[in-house]
C-alpha cells in the first residue's frame, strides 16, 4: 500500500495547488477589478470554483497517480512553485495557464502502452466529471449572480455565463471538457504527447469523443477551433519527434 499513501506535504502541495488554480480562473473571469471591486462577492465566488475546476484539477491528477500505481510505479503530487506563480501572473491578463503542479511517476517498467493509459486516465477522469455536472444542471441547477460577470456579455453564455449569472455545473461541465482538450494537445509534457506516442488511434478517438462533447455541451464551433489547433499540434509533432 506505500504508494497510495498520500503524506502531509503531498497534501499540502495539492491544497495549495487546488486553491491557486481556482483563485486563477476566479481572476480571470472577474478581472482585477473584479476582484478588487467586489471582494466579498470575489471570495464567494471561489467556491463554485473549487468545487467544480479545482475538483477536476485534482480528480485529473489522482486518476493519473491511481493508473500508475495499479502499473506498479510509484507516483506523487508535485507542486511546481513556477507554474503556480506564472499561472496567478498570466490570470491577470485574462489566460489561464492551467499548470500549478503534476503527478510524477516512479519507475523502470512503465511501458509506453501503460504510460498511453495513465495519460489517458486524467483527461477520462474530466469527461466523467462532466457527465456528472451535466446531470446535476437538471436535477440540481445552482445560480448565482455576481456583480463582476455583467461585463463579460453574451460570449460566455455557451459556458453557463450570462448576465452576471453562474450556472455553476454547467460552467463546471464546460470547464472540465476545456481541461481535457487542454490536455489532449499532443505536445510534450501534456497528457495527449503521451497517448499520441502510444496510439494515434486512441489519441484521434479520444479527440473525436471529447470534440462530440464539447460542440453538445458548450457550442458547435469549439470543433472548429480546438479541431484545427489540434490537428496542427499532431501534424508538428510528427514532423519533429516522428
Ligand atoms: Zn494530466
Amino acid at each position: 500500500m506505500y504508494g497510495i499513501y498520500i503524506d502531509k506535504d503531498e497534501a499540502l502541495q495539492i491544497a495549495i495547488s487546488v486553491f491557486s488554480i481556482s483563485l486563477a480562473l476566479g481572476i480571470v473571469f472577474a478581472g482585477v477589478d473584479g476582484m478588487l471591486g467586489y471582494p466579498r462577492e470575489f471570495l464567494l465566488f471561489l467556491a463554485p470554483l473549487v468545487v467544480t475546476v479545482g475538483s477536476g484539477f485534482i480528480l485529473h491528477e489522482m486518476a493519473h497517480k491511481l493508473v500508475a500505481i495499479y502499473y506498479g510505479a510509484q507516483a506523487r503530487f508535485r507542486m511546481w512553485t513556477q507554474g503556480l506563480l506564472f499561472m496567478l501572473a498570466t490570470s491577470a491578463f485574462g489566460i489561464l495557464f492551467a499548470a500549478p503542479g503534476a503527478v510524477y511517476i516512479y519507475s523502470n517498467t512503465i511501458s509506453r502502452r501503460q504510460n498511453g493509459i495513465i495519460s489517458l486516465a486524467g483527461p477520462a477522469l474530466n469527461i466523467a466529471l462532466a457527465f456528472f455536472f451535466i446531470i446535476l444542471q437538471f436535477v440540481a441547477p445552482i445560480n448565482q449572480f455576481f456583480s463582476f460577470l455583467l461585463i463579460l456579455g453574451a460570449d460566455f453564455g455557451p459556458y453557463g455565463i450570462g448576465a452576471g449569472i453562474l450556472q455553476v455545473w454547467r460552467f463546471g461541465a464546460a470547464m472540465n471538457i476545456m481541461l481535457a482538450l487542454f490536455n489532449m494537445i499532443p505536445a510534450f509534457p501534456l497528457d495527449g504527447s503521451k497517448v499520441f506516442a502510444w496510439s494515434m488511434p486512441a489519441w484521434i478517438a479520444a479527440v473525436g469523443f471529447l470534440l462530440l462533447v464539447g460542440a453538445a455541451v458548450i457550442s458547435p464551433g469549439i470543433v472548429i477551433g480546438w479541431g484545427i489547433m489540434l490537428v496542427i499540434f499532431g501534424v508538428l509533432s510528427k514532423l519533429l519527434f516522428g
